[in-house]
């Protein structure tokens, strides 16, 4: 799945309400193929429910509010609405997972009808992913994908030494033997964006740039990735840096920009997200760029703590749940950023911050950065932790971090 070429609309009413039809029927699909909720009726169905009666009906959130230790969501399908309260008493377990509810995802409610539009909420159920296999973290051999991201190559903080590093360990010329034999089974490098640092992505951005002009940047970017080895393929999607479209789906950079990342056969631009599959194992790749929605408005989603925001996504099945906050999204006529197929693999950045850990069969890595910290992360207390690089087994899809900013190995 490449959401590149896929035509957007120019945004009218229309257009928006066609996208959250799509997305709220592709995501009722999904739950209704859960044991839990496949009776689910529709929100005006339960409003004709007896006093008292139970119901159960499947609904967008359109509204969250909290105070007086309970939570009121307001729950609309496409012909009605619904004031859902969660109360710890009524269902304590409903009542955390609704916490972390975000406005514009699509959930099922199990709830007893109290009077008139309103319900008290006994059971709460995202549309999740089944649970699949055994989680894996032993790396058996012998083919591999590194997974990196966020490089903003062009930017002061571009870390030119640790990513060269990586370069030299790929080429087989740094590392303990074992860290070298690794690298002679290494078929792919998958980039989760943010390739380069762009320009005029935030205010004075220009001061903290090395190279001024993004398409000398992505000259840059090839003129490195070109020294890896010839069996070595790269697999790259764009992120908010990147010089295209910033509302998701976004589609692959231009040649215009990133001609030279076209060049080169073994080179393989798509949007993002994309899902693909290597070897059998199939990638989800997402930026992440909805991840700073998530820290904003789910309480306990932190910027130091990605696996929690990606576990929280393929519970929602949903990519960018929440629309007019800080991840703008246009209104393509199927909503891509439904997670329709579950990956093996859930590759993201961003944040930059690494960390990998599993969800219900699902590796997910974030990759973390290959920039210092700048001072915009500094005046906001984001902490990264750039050199890093995760490999993956395509096999058994058991996954090892490699630290580069540890000397030692990489003599
Ligand atoms: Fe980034
Ligand atoms: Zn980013």
């Amino acid at each position: 799945m490449d959401p590149t070429g896929a035509p957007a609309p120019p945004g009218s009413v229309e257009d928006f309400l066609r996208y959250f039809k799509d997305r709220f029927e592709r995501l009722s699909s999904l739950l209704r193929m859960r044991m839990d909720a496949r009776d689910a009726s529709t929100v005006a169905a339960a409003l004709r429910a007896g006093q008292n009666s139970e119901v159960k009906m499947i609904g967008m959130v359109r509204e969250k509010r909290e105070g007086d230790g309970k939570l009121v969501v307001v729950l609309e399908d496409l012909e009605a609405t619904a004031t859902v309260v969660f109360t710890p008493r009524a269902g304590s377990s409903a009542y955390d997972t609704a916490t972390r509810l975000m406005p514009d995802q699509v959930v099922c409610v199990r709830a007893v009808k109290i009077a008139g539009d309103l319900f008290l909420a006994k059971e709460l159920v995202g549309p999740d992913v089944p649970l699949a296999r055994r989680e894996n973290t032993k790396l058996d051999g012998p083919l591999y994908a590194v997974l990196i991201s966020d490089l903003h190559y062009g930017s002061r903080s571009f870390l030119h030494d640790l990513f060269g590093r990586f370069l030299s360990w790929l080429k087989g010329e740094v590392g303990t033997r074992r860290l070298r034999e690794l690298a002679g089974g290494v078929k792919y490098v998958v980039i989760a964006g943010d390739l380069v640092d762009g320009v005029g992505v935030y205010p004075g951005q220009e001061e903290e740039l090395e190279v001024k002009d993004v398409v000398e940047q992505y000259e840059g970017v090839a003129e490195l990735l070109s020294e890896l080895p010839d069996h070595i393929e790269v697999i790259m999607i764009p992120g908010n840096h990147d010089a295209c479209r910033k509302a998701l789906p976004q589609p692959a950079v231009p040649k215009k920009y990133a001609g030279p990342l076209y060049e080169d056969d073994r080179f393989h631009f798509f949007g993002n997200p994309s899902l693909i599959a290597l070897h059998g194992a199939r990638l989800l790749i997402y930026h992440g760029n909805s991840f700073d929605d998530m820290v904003s408005t789910v309480p306990g989603m932190a910027f130091d703590r990605p696996l929690e925001m990606m576990r929280l996504v393929l519970w929602a099945r949903h990519l960018a749940p929440t629309y007019g906050l800080k991840t703008p999204i246009a209104p393509l006529a199927e909503d891509l950023l439904v997670v329709e197929e579950v990956p093996d693999v859930f590759h993201t950045g961003h944040i930059h911050v690494a960390g990998s850990g599993g969800y219900k069969g699902v590796l997910l890595v974030n990759s973390g950065c290959w920039q210092a910290q700048t001072p915009y992360q500094r005046a906001r207390g984001i902490r990264p932790t750039p050199g890093r690089a995760f490999l993956v087994d395509l096999h058994g899809l058991g996954v090892r971090e490699l630290d580069f900013t540890r000397p030692e190995l990489w003599a």
